[in-house]
Protein backbone atom coordinates (compact mmCIF):
# COMPACT_ATOMS: atom_id res chain seq x y z
CA UNK A 1 0.00 0.00 0.00
CA UNK A 2 1.15 3.28 -0.21
CA UNK A 3 2.50 5.83 2.37
CA UNK A 4 -0.13 7.75 3.92
CA UNK A 5 0.95 11.59 4.12
CA UNK A 6 0.63 12.99 7.70
CA UNK A 7 -1.64 15.82 8.78
CA UNK A 8 -0.13 18.80 10.75
CA UNK A 9 -2.17 20.53 13.67
CA UNK A 10 -1.88 21.07 16.98
CA UNK A 11 1.58 21.53 16.60
CA UNK A 12 2.10 17.75 15.85
CA UNK A 13 2.21 15.52 13.17
CA UNK A 14 -0.94 13.19 12.93
CA UNK A 15 -2.41 10.66 10.77
CA UNK A 16 -6.21 10.02 9.96
CA UNK A 17 -8.66 7.09 11.28
CA UNK A 18 -9.45 5.75 7.99
CA UNK A 19 -7.42 4.24 4.67
CA UNK A 20 -7.99 7.64 3.14
CA UNK A 21 -7.86 8.60 -1.11
CA UNK A 22 -4.86 7.59 -2.99
CA UNK A 23 -2.90 10.15 -5.68
CA UNK A 24 -2.35 8.95 -8.85
CA UNK A 25 -0.17 9.65 -11.14
CA UNK A 26 -2.35 11.22 -13.95
CA UNK A 27 -0.42 10.38 -16.68
CA UNK A 28 0.93 6.57 -15.46
CA UNK A 29 -2.13 6.32 -13.54
CA UNK A 30 -0.27 4.59 -10.85
CA UNK A 31 -0.63 5.09 -7.33
CA UNK A 32 1.25 7.52 -5.31
CA UNK A 33 0.29 9.06 -1.92
CA UNK A 34 -2.28 8.47 0.03
CA UNK A 35 -4.21 11.52 2.25
CA UNK A 36 -6.46 11.14 5.38
CA UNK A 37 -7.88 13.23 8.05
CA UNK A 38 -10.59 11.78 9.33
CA UNK A 39 -11.38 11.77 12.73
CA UNK A 40 -9.27 14.42 13.93
CA UNK A 41 -9.94 16.96 16.52
CA UNK A 42 -9.95 19.93 14.14
CA UNK A 43 -11.90 22.18 17.12
CA UNK A 44 -8.51 21.76 19.71
CA UNK A 45 -6.38 21.99 16.24
CA UNK A 46 -7.34 25.13 15.34
CA UNK A 47 -7.63 26.16 19.06
CA UNK A 48 -4.39 25.53 19.10
CA UNK A 49 -3.43 27.44 15.88
CA UNK A 50 -5.02 30.55 17.09
CA UNK A 51 -3.29 30.63 20.97
CA UNK A 52 -0.29 29.57 20.16
CA UNK A 53 0.33 30.09 16.76
CA UNK A 54 -0.78 33.49 16.52
CA UNK A 55 -0.16 35.00 19.97
CA UNK A 56 3.78 33.96 18.58
CA UNK A 57 3.36 35.85 15.47
CA UNK A 58 1.56 38.79 16.73
CA UNK A 59 4.45 39.06 19.21
CA UNK A 60 6.61 39.74 16.58
CA UNK A 61 7.17 42.94 14.65
CA UNK A 62 6.37 43.33 10.66
CA UNK A 63 10.04 43.50 10.37
CA UNK A 64 10.49 40.60 12.31
CA UNK A 65 7.69 38.65 10.75
CA UNK A 66 8.96 39.63 6.96
CA UNK A 67 12.29 37.77 7.93
CA UNK A 68 9.98 34.80 8.50
CA UNK A 69 8.71 34.55 5.18
CA UNK A 70 12.67 34.69 3.87
CA UNK A 71 13.56 32.16 5.81
CA UNK A 72 10.57 30.02 4.23
CA UNK A 73 11.61 30.80 1.51
CA UNK A 74 15.05 29.51 1.90
CA UNK A 75 13.76 26.57 2.74
CA UNK A 76 11.87 26.00 -0.20
CA UNK A 77 14.67 26.86 -2.49
CA UNK A 78 17.07 24.37 -0.61
CA UNK A 79 14.30 21.18 -1.34
CA UNK A 80 13.02 22.69 -4.59
CA UNK A 81 14.28 19.91 -6.73
CA UNK A 82 11.78 17.60 -4.69
CA UNK A 83 9.23 19.52 -5.61
CA UNK A 84 9.42 19.66 -9.17
CA UNK A 85 9.55 15.09 -8.93
CA UNK A 86 5.78 15.45 -6.82
CA UNK A 87 4.80 18.06 -9.21
CA UNK A 88 5.71 16.17 -12.11
CA UNK A 89 4.25 12.64 -10.50
CA UNK A 90 0.95 14.40 -9.41
CA UNK A 91 0.33 17.01 -11.25
CA UNK A 92 1.68 15.73 -14.90
CA UNK A 93 3.04 19.05 -15.60
CA UNK A 94 6.53 19.86 -17.55
CA UNK A 95 9.28 21.62 -16.03
CA UNK A 96 8.34 24.98 -17.38
CA UNK A 97 4.70 24.42 -16.33
CA UNK A 98 5.84 22.88 -12.97
CA UNK A 99 8.32 26.33 -12.61
CA UNK A 100 5.15 28.90 -12.62
CA UNK A 101 3.67 27.17 -9.86
CA UNK A 102 6.96 26.20 -7.40
CA UNK A 103 9.13 29.73 -8.46
CA UNK A 104 6.06 31.52 -8.35
CA UNK A 105 5.59 30.28 -4.63
CA UNK A 106 8.95 31.25 -3.92
CA UNK A 107 8.76 34.67 -5.62
CA UNK A 108 5.87 35.50 -3.99
CA UNK A 109 7.18 34.66 -0.76
CA UNK A 110 10.34 36.41 -0.88
CA UNK A 111 8.35 39.81 -2.65
CA UNK A 112 6.71 39.86 0.61
CA UNK A 113 9.20 39.35 2.96
CA UNK A 114 10.77 42.66 1.01
CA UNK A 115 7.74 44.58 1.56
CA UNK A 116 7.12 43.31 4.91
CA UNK A 117 10.43 44.69 5.88
CA UNK A 118 9.76 48.12 4.40
CA UNK A 119 6.81 48.42 7.48
CA UNK A 120 9.50 48.39 10.16
CA UNK A 121 9.09 47.53 14.06
CA UNK A 122 5.95 47.86 14.83
CA UNK A 123 2.60 46.12 15.69
CA UNK A 124 -0.12 48.05 14.35
CA UNK A 125 -0.61 49.98 10.73
CA UNK A 126 -2.01 53.27 10.39
CA UNK A 127 -4.83 53.72 7.79
CA UNK A 128 -5.02 57.59 6.99
CA UNK A 129 -4.05 60.46 9.07
CA UNK A 130 -5.73 61.85 12.12
CA UNK A 131 -8.87 64.11 11.56
CA UNK A 132 -10.54 66.24 13.70
CA UNK A 133 -13.86 65.67 15.48
CA UNK A 134 -15.01 69.02 16.51
CA UNK A 135 -14.15 72.47 16.43
CA UNK A 136 -10.82 72.38 17.30
CA UNK A 137 -7.64 69.42 17.67
CA UNK A 138 -8.04 68.30 20.84
CA UNK A 139 -10.21 65.47 20.15
CA UNK A 140 -9.34 63.12 17.19
CA UNK A 141 -10.21 60.39 15.16
CA UNK A 142 -7.23 57.78 13.45
CA UNK A 143 -7.55 54.75 12.09
CA UNK A 144 -5.62 51.47 12.87
CA UNK A 145 -5.63 48.08 11.26
CA UNK A 146 -4.58 45.31 13.80
CA UNK A 147 -3.85 41.78 13.28
CA UNK A 148 -7.06 39.19 13.17
CA UNK A 149 -6.80 37.37 16.59
CA UNK A 150 -8.06 33.81 14.81
CA UNK A 151 -6.51 31.99 11.90
CA UNK A 152 -6.83 32.02 8.66
CA UNK A 153 -8.46 29.03 6.85
CA UNK A 154 -7.26 28.50 2.98
CA UNK A 155 -9.83 25.63 1.09
CA UNK A 156 -7.58 25.57 -2.83
CA UNK A 157 -7.89 24.67 -6.28
CA UNK A 158 -5.54 21.67 -7.20
CA UNK A 159 -4.54 23.58 -10.11
CA UNK A 160 -1.74 25.50 -7.85
CA UNK A 161 -0.82 23.52 -4.83
CA UNK A 162 2.37 25.57 -4.15
CA UNK A 163 1.58 28.57 -5.28
CA UNK A 164 -1.87 28.59 -4.00
CA UNK A 165 -0.71 28.40 -1.02
CA UNK A 166 2.60 30.52 -0.41
CA UNK A 167 0.60 33.77 -2.28
CA UNK A 168 -2.19 33.56 0.80
CA UNK A 169 -0.13 32.70 3.74
CA UNK A 170 2.81 35.23 2.80
CA UNK A 171 0.67 37.87 3.71
CA UNK A 172 -1.32 36.29 6.77
CA UNK A 173 1.95 35.04 8.20
CA UNK A 174 3.27 38.73 7.39
CA UNK A 175 0.03 40.43 9.18
CA UNK A 176 0.80 38.23 12.41
CA UNK A 177 -1.94 35.09 11.28
CA UNK A 178 -2.05 31.87 11.33
CA UNK A 179 -2.28 29.40 8.55
CA UNK A 180 -4.67 26.13 8.03
CA UNK A 181 -4.20 24.63 4.94
CA UNK A 182 -6.75 22.40 3.27
CA UNK A 183 -5.33 22.00 -0.48
CA UNK A 184 -7.62 20.29 -3.02
CA UNK A 185 -7.18 16.57 -2.48
CA UNK A 186 -6.21 15.60 -5.99
CA UNK A 187 -3.08 17.28 -6.03
CA UNK A 188 -2.33 17.83 -1.81
CA UNK A 189 1.20 15.95 -2.21
CA UNK A 190 3.01 19.05 -3.13
CA UNK A 191 1.67 21.20 -0.77
CA UNK A 192 2.00 18.87 2.32
CA UNK A 193 5.52 18.46 1.49
CA UNK A 194 6.12 21.98 1.23
CA UNK A 195 4.66 22.50 4.82
CA UNK A 196 6.82 19.24 5.84
CA UNK A 197 10.21 20.78 5.13
CA UNK A 198 9.18 24.40 6.52
CA UNK A 199 7.95 22.64 10.03
CA UNK A 200 11.20 20.13 10.03
CA UNK A 201 12.89 23.31 9.64
CA UNK A 202 11.81 25.24 12.73
CA UNK A 203 11.38 28.36 11.14
CA UNK A 204 7.85 29.51 11.74
CA UNK A 205 6.38 29.20 15.75
CA UNK A 206 4.80 26.17 16.72
CA UNK A 207 1.20 26.29 15.13
CA UNK A 208 1.54 29.13 12.90
CA UNK A 209 1.18 26.83 9.94
CA UNK A 210 -1.36 23.26 9.59
CA UNK A 211 -1.93 21.42 7.08
CA UNK A 212 -5.23 19.20 6.46
CA UNK A 213 -4.94 16.48 3.82
CA UNK A 214 -8.34 15.22 2.19
CA UNK A 215 -11.86 16.56 3.00
CA UNK A 216 -12.12 16.89 6.49
CA UNK A 217 -15.51 16.61 7.96
CA UNK A 218 -16.99 19.60 9.97
CA UNK A 219 -14.51 21.79 8.78
CA UNK A 220 -16.23 25.10 8.68
CA UNK A 221 -17.97 24.32 11.73
CA UNK A 222 -14.54 24.71 13.71
CA UNK A 223 -14.47 28.12 12.35
CA UNK A 224 -15.12 31.23 14.83
CA UNK A 225 -16.08 34.82 14.28
CA UNK A 226 -12.60 35.67 14.11
CA UNK A 227 -11.47 33.49 11.77
CA UNK A 228 -11.00 34.35 8.40
CA UNK A 229 -11.33 32.03 5.08
CA UNK A 230 -9.77 32.43 1.55
CA UNK A 231 -11.33 29.51 -0.81
CA UNK A 232 -10.06 28.80 -4.37
CA UNK A 233 -11.58 26.94 -6.77
CA UNK A 234 -15.25 26.37 -8.14
CA UNK A 235 -18.30 28.64 -8.18
CA UNK A 236 -20.78 25.75 -6.75
CA UNK A 237 -18.54 25.33 -4.00
CA UNK A 238 -18.10 28.82 -3.30
CA UNK A 239 -21.94 29.12 -2.81
CA UNK A 240 -22.01 26.04 -0.59
CA UNK A 241 -19.53 27.69 1.73
CA UNK A 242 -21.12 30.90 1.10
CA UNK A 243 -24.25 29.45 3.12
CA UNK A 244 -22.51 27.74 5.93
CA UNK A 245 -23.60 29.05 9.44
CA UNK A 246 -19.87 29.79 9.84
CA UNK A 247 -20.48 32.44 6.96
CA UNK A 248 -24.02 33.66 7.40
CA UNK A 249 -24.32 33.77 11.58
CA UNK A 250 -20.87 33.86 12.15
CA UNK A 251 -19.81 36.55 10.25
CA UNK A 252 -16.58 34.99 9.60
CA UNK A 253 -14.75 37.10 6.60
CA UNK A 254 -14.58 35.22 3.34
CA UNK A 255 -12.56 35.49 0.09
CA UNK A 256 -13.52 33.98 -2.77
CA UNK A 257 -11.65 32.99 -6.29
CA UNK A 258 -14.06 31.12 -8.73
CA UNK A 259 -14.25 30.39 -12.22
CA UNK A 260 -13.56 32.95 -14.80
CA UNK A 261 -13.57 33.53 -18.54
CA UNK A 262 -11.13 35.52 -19.31
CA UNK A 263 -10.55 37.61 -22.79
CA UNK A 264 -7.86 38.62 -24.73
CA UNK A 265 -8.98 41.34 -27.45
CA UNK A 266 -7.04 42.45 -30.62
CA UNK A 267 -7.96 46.12 -30.79
CA UNK A 268 -9.03 47.46 -34.41
CA UNK A 269 -6.33 48.48 -36.68
CA UNK A 270 -4.01 46.06 -36.54
CA UNK A 271 -3.17 44.33 -39.52
CA UNK A 272 -2.52 40.15 -39.88
CA UNK A 273 1.18 39.96 -39.29
CA UNK A 274 1.61 43.15 -37.40
CA UNK A 275 3.19 43.29 -34.15
CA UNK A 276 0.36 43.47 -32.14
CA UNK A 277 -1.21 40.29 -34.09
CA UNK A 278 1.89 38.40 -33.65
CA UNK A 279 1.62 39.13 -29.99
CA UNK A 280 -1.78 38.16 -29.83
CA UNK A 281 -1.48 35.30 -31.34
CA UNK A 282 1.38 34.01 -29.01
CA UNK A 283 -0.16 34.97 -25.93
CA UNK A 284 -3.20 32.90 -26.77
CA UNK A 285 -0.64 29.63 -27.19
CA UNK A 286 1.12 30.42 -24.50
CA UNK A 287 -2.22 30.73 -21.86
CA UNK A 288 -3.89 28.06 -23.98
CA UNK A 289 -1.11 25.17 -23.19
CA UNK A 290 0.83 26.86 -20.01
CA UNK A 291 -0.10 23.95 -17.43
CA UNK A 292 -2.03 22.42 -20.34
CA UNK A 293 -5.00 25.36 -19.38
CA UNK A 294 -5.51 24.80 -16.06
CA UNK A 295 -4.90 28.43 -14.61
CA UNK A 296 -8.01 30.09 -13.65
CA UNK A 297 -6.46 33.39 -15.41
CA UNK A 298 -6.22 31.70 -18.55
CA UNK A 299 -7.62 32.94 -21.95
CA UNK A 300 -10.91 31.77 -22.42
CA UNK A 301 -11.74 33.87 -25.36
CA UNK A 302 -10.48 35.68 -27.98
CA UNK A 303 -11.94 38.81 -29.70
CA UNK A 304 -10.54 39.93 -32.94
CA UNK A 305 -12.20 42.36 -35.65
CA UNK A 306 -14.50 40.41 -37.84
CA UNK A 307 -11.83 41.37 -40.76
CA UNK A 308 -9.29 39.33 -39.13
CA UNK A 309 -11.31 36.16 -37.77
CA UNK A 310 -9.81 33.57 -40.33
CA UNK A 311 -6.27 35.22 -40.58
CA UNK A 312 -5.92 34.79 -36.38
CA UNK A 313 -7.66 31.51 -36.52
CA UNK A 314 -5.18 30.41 -39.34
CA UNK A 315 -2.30 31.50 -37.47
CA UNK A 316 -2.92 30.29 -34.24
CA UNK A 317 -4.20 26.65 -35.45
CA UNK A 318 -0.82 26.68 -37.12
CA UNK A 319 1.03 26.94 -33.57
CA UNK A 320 -1.39 25.14 -31.87
CA UNK A 321 -0.27 22.24 -34.41
CA UNK A 322 3.28 22.28 -33.02
CA UNK A 323 2.54 21.75 -29.32
CA UNK A 324 4.15 18.22 -28.73
CA UNK A 325 1.81 16.68 -26.03
CA UNK A 326 2.20 13.78 -23.18
CA UNK A 327 4.46 12.04 -21.10
CA UNK A 328 6.06 15.42 -19.15
CA UNK A 329 8.94 13.44 -18.54
CA UNK A 330 10.33 13.39 -22.06
CA UNK A 331 12.16 16.65 -23.17
CA UNK A 332 10.05 17.05 -26.29
CA UNK A 333 7.21 17.41 -24.71
CA UNK A 334 5.75 20.72 -24.10
CA UNK A 335 2.43 20.05 -22.19
CA UNK A 336 1.72 17.11 -19.73
CA UNK A 337 -1.26 16.15 -18.59
CA UNK A 338 -4.75 17.17 -16.81
CA UNK A 339 -4.34 16.82 -13.30
CA UNK A 340 -7.03 13.84 -13.23
CA UNK A 341 -9.51 12.09 -14.89
CA UNK A 342 -12.12 13.64 -13.40
CA UNK A 343 -10.72 17.13 -15.42
CA UNK A 344 -10.36 15.34 -18.46
CA UNK A 345 -13.75 14.07 -17.83
CA UNK A 346 -14.98 17.63 -17.12
CA UNK A 347 -13.32 19.13 -19.83
CA UNK A 348 -14.73 16.40 -22.02
CA UNK A 349 -17.78 17.54 -21.51
CA UNK A 350 -17.69 21.60 -21.43
CA UNK A 351 -16.04 20.86 -25.01
CA UNK A 352 -19.15 18.94 -26.06
CA UNK A 353 -22.00 21.63 -24.53
CA UNK A 354 -19.37 24.70 -26.53
CA UNK A 355 -19.04 22.59 -29.96
CA UNK A 356 -22.96 22.67 -30.31
CA UNK A 357 -22.78 26.54 -30.56
CA UNK A 358 -19.19 26.69 -32.07
CA UNK A 359 -16.68 25.19 -35.35
CA UNK A 360 -13.59 23.50 -34.71
CA UNK A 361 -11.06 25.19 -35.72
CA UNK A 362 -7.96 23.08 -34.18
CA UNK A 363 -8.39 19.63 -32.90
CA UNK A 364 -6.51 18.84 -29.89
CA UNK A 365 -7.69 15.28 -30.68
CA UNK A 366 -5.30 15.06 -33.71
CA UNK A 367 -2.48 15.53 -31.28
CA UNK A 368 -0.55 12.37 -31.24
CA UNK A 369 0.59 11.60 -27.39
CA UNK A 370 4.40 11.39 -26.64
CA UNK A 371 5.50 8.31 -24.35
CA UNK A 372 1.49 7.96 -23.08
CA UNK A 373 -0.59 5.55 -23.41
CA UNK A 374 -4.03 7.49 -24.87
CA UNK A 375 -6.11 4.77 -22.84
CA UNK A 376 -4.12 5.95 -19.42
CA UNK A 377 -3.20 9.72 -19.72
CA UNK A 378 -5.38 12.29 -18.94
CA UNK A 379 -3.40 14.17 -21.42
CA UNK A 380 -5.62 16.19 -24.35
CA UNK A 381 -4.17 18.23 -27.46
CA UNK A 382 -5.40 22.32 -26.94
CA UNK A 383 -8.62 22.84 -29.12
CA UNK A 384 -8.96 26.13 -30.59
CA UNK A 385 -12.59 26.41 -31.33
CA UNK A 386 -14.77 29.77 -33.35
CA UNK A 387 -17.92 31.14 -33.06
CA UNK A 388 -18.91 33.67 -35.59
CA UNK A 389 -22.10 34.48 -34.01
CA UNK A 390 -20.93 35.54 -30.51
CA UNK A 391 -23.90 37.54 -29.73
CA UNK A 392 -26.20 34.35 -30.26
CA UNK A 393 -23.92 31.99 -28.56
CA UNK A 394 -24.16 32.18 -24.93
CA UNK A 395 -21.97 29.07 -24.19
CA UNK A 396 -19.30 30.21 -25.25
CA UNK A 397 -19.41 33.46 -22.53
CA UNK A 398 -20.60 31.22 -19.91
CA UNK A 399 -18.72 27.63 -19.98
CA UNK A 400 -15.23 27.78 -18.28
CA UNK A 401 -13.77 24.59 -19.67
CA UNK A 402 -10.49 23.97 -17.49
CA UNK A 403 -8.16 23.11 -19.92
CA UNK A 404 -6.41 23.83 -23.10
CA UNK A 405 -9.31 25.25 -24.61
CA UNK A 406 -10.32 28.36 -26.20
CA UNK A 407 -12.71 30.07 -28.47
CA UNK A 408 -12.32 32.72 -31.67
CA UNK A 409 -15.30 34.98 -31.75
CA UNK A 410 -15.39 38.00 -34.15
CA UNK A 411 -16.33 41.54 -32.92
CA UNK A 412 -17.82 44.63 -35.54
CA UNK A 413 -16.36 47.17 -33.42
CA UNK A 414 -15.14 48.41 -29.78
CA UNK A 415 -18.98 48.69 -28.41
CA UNK A 416 -19.75 45.15 -29.14
CA UNK A 417 -16.44 43.67 -27.90
CA UNK A 418 -16.73 45.34 -24.96
CA UNK A 419 -20.46 44.15 -24.85
CA UNK A 420 -19.75 40.41 -25.47
CA UNK A 421 -16.57 40.35 -22.96
CA UNK A 422 -19.01 41.83 -20.26
CA UNK A 423 -21.32 38.50 -20.86
CA UNK A 424 -18.57 36.87 -18.88
CA UNK A 425 -20.38 38.59 -15.95
CA UNK A 426 -17.08 39.96 -14.07
CA UNK A 427 -13.43 38.52 -14.66
CA UNK A 428 -10.14 37.92 -13.25
CA UNK A 429 -8.03 39.72 -16.60
CA UNK A 430 -8.82 40.65 -19.63
CA UNK A 431 -5.24 41.26 -21.86
CA UNK A 432 -5.26 44.23 -24.45
CA UNK A 433 -3.29 43.81 -27.78
CA UNK A 434 -2.96 47.37 -29.51
CA UNK A 435 -0.40 50.37 -30.98
CA UNK A 436 -2.70 53.00 -30.16
CA UNK A 437 -1.57 53.71 -26.40
CA UNK A 438 -4.49 56.41 -26.47
CA UNK A 439 -7.30 53.35 -27.69
CA UNK A 440 -5.44 51.19 -25.22
CA UNK A 441 -5.52 53.15 -22.21
CA UNK A 442 -9.10 54.15 -22.69
CA UNK A 443 -10.32 50.50 -23.16
CA UNK A 444 -8.66 49.69 -20.19
CA UNK A 445 -10.68 52.17 -18.18
CA UNK A 446 -13.90 51.07 -19.68
CA UNK A 447 -13.28 47.26 -18.80
CA UNK A 448 -11.53 47.62 -15.35
CA UNK A 449 -14.88 47.58 -13.19
CA UNK A 450 -15.50 44.25 -14.57
CA UNK A 451 -11.65 42.94 -14.37
CA UNK A 452 -9.45 42.66 -11.55
CA UNK A 453 -6.73 43.33 -13.79
CA UNK A 454 -6.19 44.63 -17.38
CA UNK A 455 -3.15 43.43 -18.99
CA UNK A 456 -1.75 45.60 -21.42
CA UNK A 457 0.19 44.15 -24.57
CA UNK A 458 1.45 46.76 -27.08
CA UNK A 459 4.44 46.47 -29.79
CA UNK A 460 7.34 48.51 -26.93
CA UNK A 461 6.50 46.48 -24.27
CA UNK A 462 6.60 42.42 -25.94
CA UNK A 463 10.17 41.86 -24.09
CA UNK A 464 9.13 42.97 -20.85
CA UNK A 465 5.63 42.00 -20.07
CA UNK A 466 5.10 39.62 -17.40
CA UNK A 467 2.22 37.68 -19.52
CA UNK A 468 -1.78 37.71 -19.46
CA UNK A 469 -1.58 35.01 -16.95
CA UNK A 470 0.56 35.11 -14.98
CA UNK A 471 -0.32 36.88 -11.23
CA UNK A 472 2.59 38.67 -9.77
CA UNK A 473 2.31 39.77 -5.96
CA UNK A 474 2.63 43.36 -7.00
CA UNK A 475 -0.61 43.78 -8.72
CA UNK A 476 -4.04 43.04 -7.39
CA UNK A 477 -5.46 39.17 -8.18
CA UNK A 478 -8.94 38.18 -8.08
CA UNK A 479 -12.28 39.68 -10.28
CA UNK A 480 -15.62 40.93 -9.57
CA UNK A 481 -18.77 38.19 -10.44
CA UNK A 482 -18.65 35.21 -11.43
CA UNK A 483 -14.90 35.45 -10.33
CA UNK A 484 -15.82 35.36 -7.08
CA UNK A 485 -15.69 39.09 -5.59
CA UNK A 486 -12.77 38.06 -3.98
CA UNK A 487 -9.02 39.81 -3.84
CA UNK A 488 -5.97 38.82 -3.19
CA UNK A 489 -1.95 40.33 -3.56
CA UNK A 490 -1.92 44.12 -5.01
CA UNK A 491 1.03 44.39 -2.81
CA UNK A 492 0.44 45.23 0.79
CA UNK A 493 -2.98 45.50 0.08
CA UNK A 494 -3.14 41.66 0.57
CA UNK A 495 -2.69 42.48 4.39
CA UNK A 496 -5.93 43.99 4.75
CA UNK A 497 -7.71 40.85 4.69
CA UNK A 498 -5.66 39.38 7.46
CA UNK A 499 -6.37 42.73 9.52
CA UNK A 500 -9.54 44.30 11.57
CA UNK A 501 -9.30 48.15 10.68
CA UNK A 502 -10.79 49.95 13.80
CA UNK A 503 -11.02 53.70 14.87
CA UNK A 504 -9.49 55.18 17.73
CA UNK A 505 -11.07 58.46 18.94
CA UNK A 506 -8.98 59.90 21.39
CA UNK A 507 -6.83 63.49 22.23
CA UNK A 508 -3.79 64.22 20.75
CA UNK A 509 -1.40 62.94 23.05
CA UNK A 510 -3.30 59.48 23.16
CA UNK A 511 -3.07 59.36 19.38
CA UNK A 512 0.29 60.42 19.36
CA UNK A 513 1.28 57.28 21.50
CA UNK A 514 -0.43 54.97 19.30
CA UNK A 515 3.44 54.05 18.04
CA UNK A 516 1.90 53.30 14.32
P1 LIG B 1 -13.49 22.62 -6.15
O1 LIG B 1 -13.98 21.29 -6.51
O2 LIG B 1 -14.47 23.68 -5.84
O3 LIG B 1 -12.49 22.38 -4.93
C1 LIG B 1 -11.79 23.46 -4.38
C2 LIG B 1 -11.45 23.13 -2.94
O4 LIG B 1 -12.65 23.09 -2.16
C3 LIG B 1 -10.78 21.78 -2.75
O5 LIG B 1 -9.80 21.91 -1.75
C4 LIG B 1 -11.92 20.90 -2.28
O6 LIG B 1 -11.50 19.80 -1.52
C5 LIG B 1 -12.68 21.88 -1.42
N1 LIG B 1 -14.07 21.54 -1.16
C6 LIG B 1 -14.92 20.86 -1.95
N2 LIG B 1 -16.14 20.81 -1.38
C7 LIG B 1 -16.03 21.45 -0.18
C8 LIG B 1 -16.94 21.73 0.87
N3 LIG B 1 -18.22 21.34 0.81
N4 LIG B 1 -16.50 22.40 1.95
C9 LIG B 1 -15.23 22.81 2.02
N5 LIG B 1 -14.31 22.59 1.04
C10 LIG B 1 -14.72 21.91 -0.05
O7 LIG B 1 -12.57 23.22 -7.29
P2 LIG B 1 -11.35 22.55 -8.05
O8 LIG B 1 -11.93 21.58 -8.99
O9 LIG B 1 -10.29 22.11 -7.10
O10 LIG B 1 -10.75 23.82 -8.80
C11 LIG B 1 -11.12 24.16 -10.13
C12 LIG B 1 -11.82 25.48 -10.14
O11 LIG B 1 -11.11 26.45 -9.38
C13 LIG B 1 -11.93 26.01 -11.52
O12 LIG B 1 -13.27 26.23 -11.78
C14 LIG B 1 -11.17 27.33 -11.50
O13 LIG B 1 -11.81 28.34 -12.23
C15 LIG B 1 -11.13 27.69 -10.07
N6 LIG B 1 -9.89 28.40 -9.76
C16 LIG B 1 -9.94 29.73 -9.51
C17 LIG B 1 -8.79 30.43 -9.19
C18 LIG B 1 -8.80 31.90 -8.89
O14 LIG B 1 -7.81 32.42 -8.40
N7 LIG B 1 -9.87 32.60 -9.15
C19 LIG B 1 -7.57 29.75 -9.13
C20 LIG B 1 -7.56 28.40 -9.40
C21 LIG B 1 -8.73 27.73 -9.71
P3 LIG B 1 -11.34 18.34 -2.16
O15 LIG B 1 -10.31 18.45 -3.22
O16 LIG B 1 -10.91 17.51 -1.01
O17 LIG B 1 -12.69 17.97 -2.71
Amino acid sequence: MTDLLLNHLGGRWVAGSSKGSTLVDPVLGSDLVRVDCTGLDLAAGFGFARDEGGAALRALTYRERAELLSAVAGVLQANRDAYYQIACANSGTVKNDSAVDIEGAIYTLSTYAKFGASLGDRRALPDGDAQRLGKDASFQVRHVQVPSRGLALFINAFNFPAWGLWEKAAPALLSGVPVVLKPATATAWLAQRMVKDVIDAGVLPAGALSILCGSPAGLLDALQPVDVVSFTGSAETAARIRAHDAVTRRSVRLNVEADSLNSAVLLPGEAAGTPAFDLLVKEVVREMTAKSGQKCTAIRRVFVPVDLFDAAAQALAARLAGVTVGNPRNESVRMGALASRAQLDSLLDGLGLLRQQAELLHDGAAHRLVDADPAVACCVGPTLLGCRDGDGADRVHDIEVFGPVATLVPYRDVGHAVSMVRRGQGSLVASLYGSDPSALATLSIELADSHGRVHVVSPEVAASHTGHGNVMPQSLHGGPGRAGGGEELGGLRALNFYHRRAAIQAGTAVLDGLAL
